[in-house]
């Protein structure tokens, strides 16, 4: 990143205002303190697509549980899907479990310093790694994430269509990550978008920028930054298979580790395709040959690409030896214990309401 020698006048009046507004959170370090790489790095992962009161009631789980990169390096991963439930965006579990694991296997057993090592690391793009190397290890870096271009796009009026114009925004912010405290500015940019320039009605009043800023003074900084129209999320339609055995245990299974909900627990399915299925289409794809009884009403859910419904199915009570090979039997009371997504979770209280009316 090419670096200019001083910070412009923006730079001096953020970092001003961030050490007086700073916020208190679990995972930063406190004026003077050394900033911990490995809790950086976690709430890093944590805070990507979940809000910061999400993450700080799972985050001092997680750190109580595996206080070190190598203790979390050494968790089974069924333990730390469990522990993500409510995080959401399971994949970032995984990631999270593999690059722990790759980290301990360093020479030294450390977080790399620089931007590029972190980058080489599993669940760690772009925007992580900067944020990292800025806040753990106070390197000039540029962390280009959509609140910076939220921010970014209003203080210079950037009106380039998201996310196209990111390299604009880089560009323009570059310039204003100082050399002397690259880890405040990155946390100041933070603060500033979730507290003062947020999405709606931002509060220009409170704004260290105020004065010096393309969209406070256009009167409607609500504009920025630009966006491409929306695409409407298609539906997908599946049938559950609630199959009990006599001591009432539910057949489920865990998915493949690749691809969505990856490494979850899930109950018998068809596919999840584009039109709804017919209940013989449906029984027709059941892993048993059993006689089904629809439940009333449906589950739906929404994942970031296509909402969800989903029927069920029940069948049962069938003799353990005929559950479908890859299934095993687990009482309701245990499904606490397994990593079971929140769709999941949806379908089993559909059929818990179904049985206690
Ligand atoms: Fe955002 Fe208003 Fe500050 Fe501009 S002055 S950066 S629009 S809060």
């Amino acid at each position: 990143m090419k670096r200019q020698a001083s910070s412009p006048e923006e730079t001096s009046a953020l970092l001003g205002w961030y050490d007086r507004h700073r916020r208190d959170l679990p995972w930063r370090a406190k004026p003077g303190e050394t900033p911990d790489p490995y809790r950086v790095w976690l709430s890093e992962v944590m805070l990507q697509q979940t809000t910061v009161a999400t993450v700080k009631n799972r985050y001092a789980a997680f750190l109580e549980r595996w206080p070190t990169v190598a203790a979390l390096a050494e968790a089974s991963l069924d333990d730390v899907l469990h522990e993500w439930q409510g995080l959401g965006y399971y994949a970032r579990a995984r990631n999270l479990h593999r690059c722990a694991q790759a980290v301990a296997a360093l020479p030294d057993a450390r977080f790399p310093a620089t931007e590029a090592g972190l980058r080489d690391l599993p669940g760690i793009g772009d925007y992580t790694a900067a944020a990292i190397a800025a806040i753990a290890f106070n390197q000039p870096t540029a962390a280009v994430d959509g609140n910076v271009i939220r921010v970014i796009t209003r203080l210079r009026g950037i009106a380039d269509v998201m996310p196209a114009g990111k390299a604009a925004v880089a560009r323009a912010v570059e310039p204003l990550v100082p050399d002397d405290r690259p880890g405040d500015f990155a946390q100041a940019m933070m603060d500033l978008g979730a507290t003062v320039c947020s999405p709606r009605n931002p509060r220009c009043e409170l704004c260290p920028w105020q004065g010096m800023c393309v969209a406070a003074r256009s009167r409607n900084p609500e504009r920025f930054p630009a966006k491409p129209a929306k695409k409407q999320r298609p539906t997908r339609y599946g049938t559950v298979f609630w199959i009990t055995d006599r001591e009432g245990r539910v057949a489920l299974r865990t998915r493949a580790e690749k691809g969505l909900l990856g490494g979850m627990a899930e109950f018998p399915s068809t596919d999840w395709r584009d039109v709804p299925w017919s209940s013989d289409e449906a029984i027709a794809e059941a892993p048993l040959v059993q006689s089904w009884t629809p439940l009333d009403g449906e589950v739906e859910h929404t994942f970031t690409h296509f909402h969800l419904k989903l029927a069920v199915l029940t069948g049962g009570p069938v003799s353990p030896n005929a559950i479908p090979e890859g299934y095993r039997l687990i009482s309701p009371k245990a499904f606490s214990g397994e990593a079971l997504p929140t769709v999941m979770k949806k379908v089993a209280a559909l059929v818990a309401k179904a049985y206690s009316s």
